[in-house]
């Protein structure tokens, strides 16, 4: 098992070198990076590559250097013809993204297409040594530097490359799924100063709630950085740059100004329903706090927020029957 994981971990590295090598040689796909602003020292530095249009490109190319069909294939870097009768590449004219583990093997791949074309994004399928949710984008360089005293968590490779690109290297991003608990685990070293900042659309919002609600049940203490104008990370710092960015960490809101935020946004607290919602809802996440203390404060926090007694709120939290206010 151990030879075969390393024949993996070989194949994805001979890959991403021929990735490097036809990005640099194919203007269209360095053109792509340039023009969404990212430094050829930012390329370098992720090994961002191109994968040529042909549909056996790569497939020739590896099984010129001594590799088997059947090994390119359990790589995930070869699909099967539907006839059997054969394989084709994965990632064809896409720009390529290495995923990188934390002891430096290249473990898969992104790739985005050039245009608007769909599927977007393609990620190399789950292997004997990649799986999606026990992985982040960009944690690689973050554990080489051990001057990184905070963690940006993002959704997407751009937003980790952009923002790396414009001098905030310390983001990561969980790689087309939802944050797990394993993703998690990585980030403890970081526990205290973990910041989420996804898009600020209605899927971001709704993924930072439950990035949320995750990492603060298993004891980190995460703030959630809201960006303005349906801007995702990468957009905003292109836009307003570093300095910018960087003042966001100053107003990020925590545990329960989220949630406040959150539910405000979702319901219309000015009606009697709105507000009947607005309190279930927070009151069910504040129940799923351990520490009592914690979950006093918050209490009175909601209860200034929408006007309600502290009493009341209890009241739904535990579950106290046959009171009436
Ligand atoms: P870009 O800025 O290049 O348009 P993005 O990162 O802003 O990309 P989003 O649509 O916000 O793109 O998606 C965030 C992340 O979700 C992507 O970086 C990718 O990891 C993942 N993703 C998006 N679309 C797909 C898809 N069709 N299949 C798999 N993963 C996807
Ligand atoms: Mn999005
Ligand atoms: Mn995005
Ligand atoms: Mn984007």
């Amino acid at each position: 098992l151990e030879r075969r994981k390393n024949r993996l971990y070989q194949i994805n590295r001979e890959a991403a070198r021929y990735f490097y090598y036809n990005l640099q040689k194919n203007s269209r796909g360095y053109n792509y990076f340039r023009k969404r602003g990212v430094s050829s020292n930012t390329i370098k530095i992720f090994g961002l590559g191109y994968a040529n249009p042909e549909w056996n490109d790569l497939l020739k190319y590896l099984v010129s250097k001594g590799y088997g069909e059947e090994e390119l294939l359990e790589a995930g870097l070869v699909i099967e013809k539907k006839n059997k009768n054969g394989f084709y590449d994965r990632f064809r004219d896409r720009v390529m993204f290495p995923i990188v583990n934390t002891r430096g093997k290249v473990i898969g791949f992104g790739g985005r297409v050039l245009d608007d074309s769909v599927p977007k994004y393609l990620n190399s399928p789950d292997t004997l040594v990649f799986s999606k949710g026990n992985n982040l984008f960009g944690l690689n360089l973050v554990y080489k530097n051990s001057k990184i005293d905070k963690i940006l968590l993002v959704e997407g490779y751009m937003d980790v490359i952009s923002l790396y690109n414009k001098g905030i290297v310390y983001s990561v991003a969980s790689l087309g799924t939802a944050f797990t608990e394993s993703q998690c685990k990585m980030l403890k070293r970081w526990n205290d100063s973990i910041y989420i900042c996804y898009d600020s659309d209605d899927a971001g919002l709704k993924a930072s709630n439950k990035a949320l609600d995750l990492l603060k049940r298993v004891g980190f203490k995460p703030r959630v950085i809201i960006l303005p104008d349906g801007l995702d990370p990468d957009e905003y710092i292109n836009k307003f740059g570093k300095e910018l960015f960087e003042n966001l960490f100053t107003t990020a809101l925590d545990y329960i100004d989220f949630k406040i935020l959150y539910y405000r946004n979702k319901f219309d607290i000015n009606t009697v329903q709105g507000k009947v919602d607005f309190i279930k809802n927070i009151s069910q996440d504040i129940k799923n706090i351990s520490s009592p203390v914690e979950r006093d404060v918050y209490i009175n926090r909601v209860s200034d927020e929408v006007n309600i007694s502290v009493d009341a709120i209890k009241r739904e939290i535990f579950g106290i029957k046959g009171i009436k206010t």
